[in-house]
């Protein structure tokens, strides 16, 4: 893990002594920093909570927003997110002895091999974020985890029953468009290809439809305590399937109106109490597949989405391996959050209190990559 080795290096630790790091940067002691968007306000609000220095990796076209908030200690400008592989930007995360917390916007603006070769200290398994961002890579996983999957749909030819088409990449629902023979499937994917979101059919991918509900539940695995923790629960609110109830059917079909799945906001949720035994499972089948498959595993936050039935039977339509933006609905915590903790604890302040515990048990190693 070269990320690790570079801290060590830069501090004179052997790999087994990282405890050291929190002592021997002193006065610069370690920085949580995040890139300016997603869920960076409850990162660094979590990170200031927990007692650190909090640096945003900011566009220009954000600043005014990101200055209002005094939590945030340093602001680092650039032009565009990809900056952050830039000398000045290096040196920089380097000198702040900085933990970088990857969310969403890391996964959509950067390619996988680009995060792979950041060199800050990344939390998480910055390895897995290829198998979030590849869908065939996600399905092997989800299979290994034995989590129940929709069906894949190979090709336009096998379409039978109703079937979501998707876009590669964390691309937050937009595009995505509904089918249920060749010919629908055909007529969206030119769609996509007027509006230029796609260049060929061959970039869509093709799910079978699970009717029931959605549901996302966001998870913290600690390799450090070898829990795993349920923080919130939420459900998106996407635009325009969530809305499209509001127009009566006959002028649904007069218009020819073609919902799409664009996430707008997130709702928070509570499942029934009989649910939570095997969300549980879940959740512990995906940390011990993605050791298995992606080591070192899946140590942090994470999020299996999907879909409970009539029968309430989950079935897993996507995984996030790194927080989600709809963790930010619990910044004071969450009806789950607070069965485990007496602190308002937000996944974001949960991330920046795993760093603080790894440090003081020098296991640093375990946590970031
Ligand atoms: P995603 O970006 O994959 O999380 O999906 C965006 C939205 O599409 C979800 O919140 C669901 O509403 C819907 N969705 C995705 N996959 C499926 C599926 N296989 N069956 C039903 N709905 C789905």
């Amino acid at each position: 893990m070269p990320a690790i080795n570079a801290i060590e290096k830069d501090f004179n630790l052997p790999r087994d002594n990282q405890h050291l790091l929190a002592r021997k940067s002193g006065g610069g002691k370690v920085t949580i920093a995040t890139l300016g968007s997603h869920c960076s306000l409850q990162v660094l609000k979590g990170a200031k909570d927990e007692g650190f220095r909090t640096l945003l990796v900011c566009e220009k076209r954000r600043l005014e927003l990101y200055r209002r908030f005094g939590f945030i200690d340093e602001i680092l400008e650039v032009e565009s997110f990809s900056d952050i592989m830039d000398v000045r930007c290096r040196k920089r995360l380097k000198q702040t002895n900085a933990v970088l917390i990857p969310h969403g916007t890391l996964i959509s603006q950067m390619k996988s091999d680009e995060i792979e070769k950041i060199e800050t200290p990344i939390f998480g398994n910055k390895w897995i974020m290829r198998w979030e961002a590849d869908r065939e890579l996600k399905e092997k996983l989800m299979n290994e985890a034995g989590l129940r999957t929709p069906r894949t749909v190979k090709s336009k030819d096998e379409i039978s029953g109703l079937c979501i088409v998707k876009l590669h990449g964390a691309a937050g629902g937009r595009g995505y468009y509904l089918a249920w023979n060749k010919e629908s499937f055909e007529e969206g994917a030119r769609r996509l290809i007027v509006q230029k979101a796609i260049q060929s059919e061959s970039e869509l991918y093709i799910q079978e439809f699970v009717r029931g509900v959605p549901v996302y539940l966001q998870y913290f695995y600690s390799p450090v305590t070898g829990e795993l923790e349920l923080l919130g629960i939420d459900r998106r609110y996407e635009s325009d399937i969530d809305g499209i109830g509001r127009i009566p059917a006959k002028q649904q079909l007069a218009a020819g109106v073609e919902p799409s799945y664009n996430v707008i906001g997130n709702i928070p949720l509570v499942l029934r109490e009989s649910l939570l035994d095997e969300v549980y499972k879940m959740g512990d089948k995906f940390v011990r597949a993605s050791e298995r498959l992606v080591p070192p595993g899946m140590p942090g936050p994470f999020c299996l989405e999907g879909v409970y039935d009539r029968e309430g039977k989950f079935t897993t339509f996507e995984f996030s391996a790194r927080i989600v933006a709809g963790t930010n609905l619990y910044l004071d915590g969450s009806p789950y959050s607070g069965l485990l903790y007496d602190d308002p604890m937000s996944m974001g302040r949960r991330i920046a209190r795993e760093v603080k515990i790894a440090i003081r048990k020098g296991k640093l190693g375990k946590i970031v990559t």
